[in-house]
């Protein structure tokens, strides 16, 4: 058990997630624990684990692979980890913090890295069993059991997340379809042509779309037995997975009177302090020019910017560069590069899903990667194309990658390279 000296300053950091433990990554190797007593709060009844790669636990179905660190990790460095634990409370007056142990802890300087929790829309009836979000071990646990009785299942939302959860619906034998409000799939990342690329790929991996539908309510008594879309058409489904967004996890913030964002998340400057200024937040819950990032890399750059002035006194800031980012996607590669939305002139903006580019007919089927190589030698995207190779060097974009680069702005990238803990981090 940590001893805390009370002549030392007391950091005490809400939530255990991918952020919080990249922060006490970065406080170890700093050398803050020469000034602060750390103190990590999480409501998870586990250590931090990798959640961009939690699909991977639909085949190990083991946690252990995804772990952070190793089990010892946080008392070695001297820092107090509680699990289970969520705050519940912050008293600003007294700086003090109260969680589900019923503990009130003190701090002098508080950090929320509380990250995000599934959107879900407001659907009649969808307190049946059978109706799921996917962002914990425990959600896809609860997954892996209903789809064990199960032999089909609907995904809601056709972005990112939702694609990935239907492949791994897919990978658990169920007929799966995927529902998305907008018109085409991936409504974010590509226009219409890339859309309709991407749907007919994805249904020849035997996987049903329906673009452009409303699911209004839930069917079934006790249990899911389909959906009932706002058109009046019924999809027959024994499961639905929501994945239709996230929302910043500002609860607590917005009790204990922080400024919060017109959109959610908790206000910070471009040195991450909210409108408390002995309080930060890092991560997906941190609002930063009226924005919530929802990518691990930008968020690891909170962090780099909040140990600079916690630890090290840097001056350092943070600023809303998009950077470059890898996605999983269904064994499809999908590449988008330059302004997807941009028009007319292709010499600066390209986009290929499957090697396929709008407006200019390929003359044979490309991958995403040739599609980079044939790039490189412009200039506006010559950065991308070195992400690209750089992430084939680690082999990290095999099928089933997305890249998305956004502008040609280059920032950190999170390759799962190990860290210093002999994890992923
Ligand atoms: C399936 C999936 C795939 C993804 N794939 C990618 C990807 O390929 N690339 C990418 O860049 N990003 C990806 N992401 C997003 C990435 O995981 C997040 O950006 C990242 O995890 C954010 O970290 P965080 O620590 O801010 O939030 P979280 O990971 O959500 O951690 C926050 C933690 O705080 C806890 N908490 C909340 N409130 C309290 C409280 N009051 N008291 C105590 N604890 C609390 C939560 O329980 C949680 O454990 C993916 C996400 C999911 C779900």
């Amino acid at each position: 058990m940590t001893k805390l000296n009370p002549q030392r300053q007391k950091l005490v950091i809400v939530g255990n997630g991918m952020v919080s433990h990249r922060l006490c990554l970065r406080l170890v190797e700093s050398g803050a624990l020469q000034t602060y007593d750390v103190i990590v709060l999480g409501e998870e009844p586990r250590r931090a684990y990798d959640r961009v790669h939690l699909t991977d636990f639909f085949k190990t179905r083991s946690v252990d692979p995804l772990y952070l660190c190793d089990d010892d990790w946080y008392r070695d460095n001297n820092i107090t980890l509680h699990t289970g634990t969520a705050v519940v409370s912050i008293d600003r007056e007294t700086r003090v913090v109260h969680s589900s142990d019923g503990i009130a802890r003190s701090y002098d300087r508080l950090v929320l890295a509380t990250g995000s929790a599934p959107f879900v829309p407001r659907i009649e009836n969808d307190d049946v069993e059978g109706v799921f979000v996917y962002r914990t071990i425990e959600d896809l646990e609860a997954i892996i059991e209903h789809a064990s009785r199960a032999s089909s299942a609907a995904v809601l939302g056709g972005g990112l997340l939702g694609l990935e959860a239907a492949k791994a619906a897919l990978d658990l034998g169920l007929n799966t379809s995927v529902v998305e409000l907008a018109d085409r799939l991936m409504p974010t990342q590509l226009d219409a042509e890339g859309g309709a690329v991407l749907r007919r790929k994805i249904e020849e991996l035997g996987i049903r779309v329906y673009p452009g539908e409303r699911t209004a309510a839930c069917l079934g008594e006790t249990t899911l037995s389909g959906l009932l879309f706002a058109s009046g058409e019924v999809l027959n489904t024994d499961m639905l997975i929501i994945s239709a967004g996230i929302r910043p996890r500002d609860e607590l913030a917005r009790s204990a009177g922080l400024n919060v964002g017109e959109r959610g998340g908790i206000v910070v400057d471009d040195t991450m302090a909210t409108s408390d200024p002995n309080i930060y937040a890092v991560g997906e819950v941190a609002s930063f020019d009226g924005r919530c990032f929802g990518l691990v890399a930008p968020c690891y750059a909170m962090v780099d910017v909040l140990v600079g002035q916690l630890a090290a006194g840097e001056d350092s800031r943070f600023s809303a560069n998009t950077p470059p980012t890898a996605l999983k996607l269904l064994g499809v590669e999908v590449g988008a590069f330059g302004d997807c939305f941009a028009r007319g002139d292709h010499t600066d903006t390209a986009k290929a899903v499957g090697g396929i580019f709008p407006g200019q007919p390929p003359k044979r089927e490309k991958t995403a990667m040739d599609t980079a190589a044939l790039f490189a030698n412009k200039t506006k995207i010559a950065l991308a194309a070195n992400v690209l190779l750089r992430a084939k060097t680690h082999g990290r974009l095999t099928a089933g990658k997305l890249l998305r680069l956004e502008s040609g702005v280059c920032g950190p990238w999170h390759d799962g390279r190990r860290g210093p803990c002999g994890r992923r981090q």
